[in-house]
């Protein structure tokens, strides 16, 4: 029986993967290491009693005792915090499901791989902050990624049997997200709740909010430079309003190579789970003669500054990844706590990425975890400094 662990099982991600492995026979079907979630102790007990999981950790300490309650008389072990994360995270299994959102996500990823599993990659955080040590660890233990960010999967999928040698470019589509249509000079007044809305996919509030910002998009021009090993100036984003399109695959043959879905993250998730097969997915299917069309459009470059910034991340290179990472993260919590404005987030992470370069050892590549957490909190530091500077938080 194949062993299995969830790494943010609580959040969107995780609940589709905890559908779908329920669907595909729950306790029967796959023996549960590891769920592990933020704060929501109730839903991850729930979980843990329907997949018979072996442990079940919280994030946050506080809520432990609520999920020691829930658990109580179940043989299911209970615990919490950062240390009980990292030790649920040592536990082996044959494929683990990294979906914590943000830089927390990247233990888990890591030590999945020194175990020499498959780890299916929901947080892109873990590439963007330390791709080049992520892809090493893997090669090093045999172990192997399989995306599942949506146009990473896709366009995984649709070089399945090519050579990365003949792709001319691999570009990833973007819904536009929440202000796609507004006037620009009207983001400076976006609210939380209006940036919290999806057009199109219904994901956690931090990816939604950063879709209408496109830092998610910029996040994932790293991701796809890191996964695919493929060259910066190759990679593209197109904006997608229907999100049908979530990927496409050009190859020096003139040809294209594209993968359609329905907004739907049970379609990559699955993917992932049933790689090399194509198992039945519960996903809506299209009906592309009701659709009738497609669009597709440029990205405004004053609406998203974050597509220039990533672009810069990639030549700097080195550390600037988690630097970049970090300052989003902390800019983001800011703009949540209504601390700066939605068009401040930018400038914030350009002006720590500014600070943070100027600093020793910021271009080298990050060697081991340690440096690259070491990292992240300088420049979460920076970030906040900054924010005191610019906002007048
Ligand atoms: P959510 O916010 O919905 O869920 C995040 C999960 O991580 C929850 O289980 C949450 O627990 C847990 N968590 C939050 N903070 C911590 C922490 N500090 N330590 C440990 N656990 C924590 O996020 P999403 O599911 O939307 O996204 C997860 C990842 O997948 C992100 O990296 C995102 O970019 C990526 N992704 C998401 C997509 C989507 O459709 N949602 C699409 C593609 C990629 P709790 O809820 O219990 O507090």
């Amino acid at each position: 029986m194949r062993k299995i662990s969830v790494f943010g099982a609580t959040g969107s991600v995780g609940e589709s993967t905890f559908d779908l492995l329920m669907r595909q026979g729950g306790p029967e079907a796959f023996r549960t290491v590891a769920l592990t979630g933020g704060r929501n102790a109730k839903r991850l007990a729930e979980q843990a009693l329907a997949l018979r999981a072996e442990i079940a950790v919280i994030a946050d300490e506080a809520a432990l005792p609520q999920l020691r309650e829930a658990l109580a008389g179940s043989g299911i072990v209970a615990a919490g915090g950062s240390a009980a994360l990292a030790e649920a995270a040592d536990r082996p299994a044959d494929w683990v499901m990294s979906s914590i959102v943000g830089a927390a996500g990247l233990v888990p990823s890591l030590a999945a791989l020194r175990h020499g599993g498959t780890l299916a990659l929901a947080n892109k955080e873990s590439l963007v902050t330390a791709g080049p040590l992520l892809m090493q660890t893997a090669r090093n233990h045999g172990a192997r990624i399989l995306p599942v960010d949506s146009e990473h999967s896709a366009a995984f999928q649709s070089l399945r049997g090519e050579k990365i040698e003949t792709v001319e470019t691999v570009t990833i589509t973007a819904s536009g997200g929440a202000f796609r249509d507004w006037p620009v000079e009207r983001l400076a007044t976006a609210t939380v709740a209006e940036a919290s809305v999806h057009p199109n996919w219904d994901m956690g509030q931090r990816i939604t909010i950063d879709s209408a910002s496109m830092f998610n998009k910029a996040l994932e021009i790293i991701e796809t430079r890191e996964f695919f090993g493929i060259a910066p100036e190759r990679i593209e984003v197109l904006v997608h309003p229907e999100s049908l399109v979530h990927a496409l695959v050009a190859f020096r043959d003139g040809c294209m190579i594209g993968h359609l879905g329905a907004p739907d993250m049970r379609h990559a998730i699955g993917y992932a789970l049933n790689w090399p097969e194509r198992a039945h997915l519960p996903v809506a299917r299209l009906n592309l003669a009701e659709i009738g069309r497609l669009t597709f459009a440029s990205p405004d470059p004053a609406r998203y500054p974050a597509l220039r910034i990533a672009r810069e991340v990639m030549a700097a290179g080195g550390l600037t990844g988690a630097v970049f990472n970090a300052a989003k993260e902390a800019a983001l919590d800011a703009f949540i706590a209504g601390h700066i404005r939605f068009t401040d987030m930018a400038p914030v992470v350009e002006e720590t990425l500014a600070r943070m370069m100027a600093m020793e050892g910021i271009g080298k590549p990050a060697t081991s975890l340690d440096i690259v957490l070491q990292t992240d909190r300088a420049a979460r530091r920076v970030a906040n400094e900054t924010m005191t500077e610019m906002c007048k938080v």
